[in-house]
């Protein structure tokens, strides 16, 4: 049995934990990280399994700023990352207007471009939308899509290249004292000691803080991703969005999203169900376009989102209240590729320089969930 010894040891070496690493290392170069990541063909990971999008349309202004920073470092990023600068459009009911114009405020105060549209406007942009039952839409031009196994692939090599080791094997349990963790049991039964954990394992995330004896209400939801073509020729859409959470965007001669279902149990559960484009997702579409009336599913595949139970909203630094040099950052509930580079800086921030400096995501912290105060968004999620 090893010990290995590192300044920070990240669990999980998904998107944010190699985002994290990435940022460490930028910040201080000199810092000596660990990534531990059991499984380097990502075979579970949600990243790889994601659709990819990324878009400022939320109405906390945490998630609009990581948003921000998250496509700059997407465009900008020196890796293969196929950016699609294809837009987000929001689309509500009447009854929704009033909260889609209040987030359209609170978007562009923050610099955001964001177009408010009336239907006979998303009519005269997307002909083939069904407009009759909605109030308002919102659209955001400089939103877009990228590939989520090139942004993975592209932070972890970056990561690698910068000095970051990545350790192939799985956290079991830890070793703590009253105030801190002093190292966690790998299951080939090595040991890693660290002055500072981050947990990054995403979906596996609330499980993995019980070995610290942390409440961490992160859960694993199935989520299913459709890629589908129309029967009848019609135009490319943005990233279309709405209230029942039907999710898509044009994804070459096709279409490729699907449908959140928030009531789904809870579990590692990856079996893929074969009518569930049938059944929800194509009325829901055809509904909207009619051109898909004749859609067809060519592929449907299956991955989780990491649901913070309280709230929707990520949980991002450190375990107030608990053993001190334990971070966390996880809980994205479905918005976890798009905010990495901004949430890795974040814990970066806070471990290198002891403060937030590029974003203050103070409200993000773990003191909400021990106060039992949600900060939820409002809106589409
Ligand atoms: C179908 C689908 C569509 C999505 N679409 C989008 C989108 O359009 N835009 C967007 O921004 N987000 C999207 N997401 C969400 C996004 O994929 C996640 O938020 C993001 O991948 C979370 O990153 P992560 O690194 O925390 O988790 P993951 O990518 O799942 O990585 C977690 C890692 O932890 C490892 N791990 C688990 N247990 C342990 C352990 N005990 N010890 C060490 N390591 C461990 C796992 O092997 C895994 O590699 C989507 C998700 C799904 C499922």
């Amino acid at each position: 049995m090893a010990t290995q010894r590192f300044d920070v040891a990240i669990m999980g070496g998904g998107i944010m934990g190699s985002a994290t690493a990435y940022q460490l290392l930028d910040l201080d170069p000199t810092l000596s990280v660990g990534v531990i990541e059991p499984d380097s063909t990502y075979q579970f990971a949600s990243a790889l399994r994601a659709s990819g999008g990324c878009r400022v349309q939320f109405s906390g202004p945490e998630n609009i700023e990581m948003s921000k920073y998250g496509i700059d470092f997407i465009r900008s990023f020196a890796a293969p990352v196929d950016w699609v600068q294809g837009g987000y459009l929001f689309i509500v009911p009447p009854e929704s207007v009033a909260n889609l114009e209040r987030n359209v405020r609170t978007q562009q105060s923050h610099g955001c471009r964001v177009d408010l549209l009336t239907p006979a406007e998303l009519k005269a942009k997307w002909p083939s939308m069904r407009v009759e039952d909605l109030g308002a839409g919102a659209h955001t031009p400089e939103d877009g899509w990228c590939d989520p196994n090139g942004l993975l692939w592209g932070l972890r090599r970056k990561a690698v290249e910068r000095g970051a080791r990545y350790v192939e094997d799985r956290v079991v349990a830890a070793d703590c004292d009253s105030v801190k963790v002093r190292s966690v049991a790998l299951q080939r039964g090595d040991r890693v000691e660290a002055r500072v954990f981050v947990n990054a394992t995403g979906a596996w995330a609330g499980d993995v803080a019980k070995y610290f004896g942390m409440h961490l209400p992160v859960s694993p939801l199935r989520r299913f991703e459709h890629y589908f073509t129309p029967g009848t020729p019609m135009e490319r859409l943005p990233y279309v969005k709405d209230v029942a959470r039907m999710a898509f965007r044009s994804e070459g001669a096709g279409f490729s999203g699907g449908l959140v279902d928030g009531d789904e149990p809870r579990g590692y559960n990856f079996d893929v169900d074969h009518d569930y484009f049938e059944r929800v997702v194509w009325p829901a579409a055809a509904h909207r376009f009619p051109p898909l009336e004749a859609a067809r599913c060519h592929r449907t595949w299956s991955g989780l989102y990491e649901v913070n139970e309280l709230d929707g909203n990520p949980v991002i630094g450190p375990w107030t209240g608990g053993l001190r040099n334990l971070f966390t950052v996880a809980g994205f509930s479905g918005h976890g590729m798009m905010h990495a580079p901004a949430a890795g800086r974040g814990i970066a921030e806070l471990v290198v320089r002891g403060r937030y400096e590029t974003i203050d995501l103070t409200r993000l912290g773990y003191a909400r969930i021990t106060a039992n105060e949600p900060y939820p968004e409002q809106g589409i999620l």
